[in-house]
């Protein structure tokens, strides 16, 4: 549209160049100024534009808080003040929206009355010139018909610039270089039979020097009961999360039965392992529906099988609807540690390949430990479970204990082997000893 707008414009203006060369010279004088005045027009429609994207993100913003904050603003009673931002916020919208519609509709009229006094200065000179009404007639008409490819130009202009903003925006969003984008592979995935591997696996988060995960190298025995431990920041999580294949390193390998994970179907893989931890996310809904997440065919028998040896069916028929009882948004109206054993459940009911467990940092849920002990036993028969162990007493159920320090494994082994000997493991849980055996 806008490269025929362009060609009629150019065509049209050497037809009045013929017609008479003095009374274009004078449009084209008039004209200048007339497009300066659209420029400053369509600059400030740009402005108003960013505003209007600025001020839905906020919004968007406000409502992503609220929800993901819940809890914390219940606990320290701000829900009037979160009300007021969010009603600030909304209004702000609502003014920046109107005032770029208004904006909108105003500039082509504005436009239109910029080309009055053009119109009023080519019939003056053309009586002082003494040019034939004829052509005063034809320069005029070309003139008339010129104004409408040069109004949609000019509208197409001031579209984009208070588009521009919201597309920067995008841009930026879409842009992926720093966020390496995860490509499912072709191979499908139906089951591990031999282990786990990581080959001199490094991984390094955008933006920080020191690598998270550095040359590891790993073998998780499929059907093995495996425990990562290591102080905060070790790279536990990393590994996990490069174990999910969430993340995949810069350089080594995850390999599943000597299959690059990078070549197997994403979704396939990621079918066949389940994560439960503290930060278990159970999403709105009843108990049952959240266990039966994503087994359409589990039966109700199947649900309370996994929730027995999750230990959540007791604490389950406590509540007032049983299992129909409704866990609200994310879970919140139930205990943390309820809902990591309604998150076990789930991992159970789903008989996965590989069960991921991150053990609460706070020791202070036995109940959560014994649905740990009750999920790995369950399960234990062809699973391979990872776990993130915090705890001398789940560590101690493990085949394979992993230690990490700074990204690196610095002990593995059995665990009672590694806890007889001075070393890493010993180190790290010389304080829990002397705390369980009361010195
Ligand atoms: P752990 O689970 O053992 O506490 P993590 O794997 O979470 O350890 O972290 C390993 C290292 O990577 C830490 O130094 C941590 O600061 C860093 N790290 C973790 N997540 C990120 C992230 N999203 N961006 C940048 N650095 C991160």
């Amino acid at each position: 549209v806008m490269i025929g707008n362009l060609c009629t414009v150019v065509v049209f203006s050497a037809g009045l160049l013929l017609l008479s060369g003095q009374l274009t010279l004078v449009v084209a004088a008039l004209v200048v100024p007339v497009l300066l005045a659209m420029r400053v027009l369509a600059s400030y429609a740009h402005v108003w534009g960013e505003r209007l994207v600025s001020s839905y993100s906020d919004l968007a913003e406000r409502i992503l808080e609220l929800l993901v904050s819940m809890r914390t603003i219940r606990i320290f009673n701000r829900e009037a003040m979160e009300a007021e931002r969010f009603d600030v916020a909304a209004s702000r919208v609502k003014r920046v929206y109107r005032r770029t519609e208004m904006l909108h509709s105003v500039l082509p009229v504005l436009v239109e009355f910029l080309y009055v006094p053009v119109f009023i200065a080519v019939l003056g000179m053309a009586w002082q010139l003494q040019i034939g009404v004829p052509t005063v007639l034809v320069f005029m008409l070309l003139l008339y018909r010129m104004q409408n490819p040069l109004k949609i130009l000019n509208s197409a202009r001031v579209r984009l610039a208070s588009y521009a903003a919201g597309i920067c925006d995008l841009q930026a969003l879409l842009e992926r270089s720093d966020k390496p984008y995860l490509v499912s592979g072709p191979l499908s995935f139906d089951g591990l039979r031999e282990s786990v591997e990581f080959d001199r696996v490094t991984f390094n988060y955008a933006g920080s020097d020191t690598a998270a995960v550095r040359e590891v190298s790993l073998v998780l025995r499929a059907g093995t009961v495996n425990a990562i431990v290591g102080d905060s920041g070790a790279g536990k999580s990393t590994l996990i999360h490069l174990l999910c294949r969430l993340q995949d390193p810069q350089s080594g390998v995850v390999r599943a039965d000597g299959i690059d994970l990078r070549d197997l179907n994403l979704a396939a893989w990621r079918a066949r392992i389940a994560f439960a931890g503290q930060d278990a996310e159970l999403v709105s809904g009843s108990v049952r529906f959240n266990i039966a997440y994503g087994v359409e065919s589990a039966t109700d028998e199947a649900v309370e099988e996994a929730a027995r040896a999750a230990q959540a069916h007791d604490f389950i028929l406590g509540l007032q609807d049983g299992y129909d009882s409704e866990v609200g948004p994310r879970g919140l109206r139930l205990s943390g540690g309820q809902r990591q054993r309604i998150a076990l459940a789930r991992a159970i009911l789903r008989r996965p390949d590989i069960l991921v467990l991150d053990e609460a940092t706070n020791a202070v849920d036995g109940l959560t430990e014994m649905a740990i002990q009750g999920a790995v036993e369950q399960l234990a028969q062809g699973t391979t479970v990872v776990l993130v162990a915090h705890r001398l007493n789940t560590l101690k159920r493990a085949q394979h204990v992993i230690v990490m320090r700074a990204g690196r494994i610095v002990q593995e082994g059995g665990p009672h082997e590694l806890l007889d000997m001075p070393g890493p493991l010993s180190e790290l849980y010389a304080a829990h000893h002397r705390l369980e055996e009361g010195v």
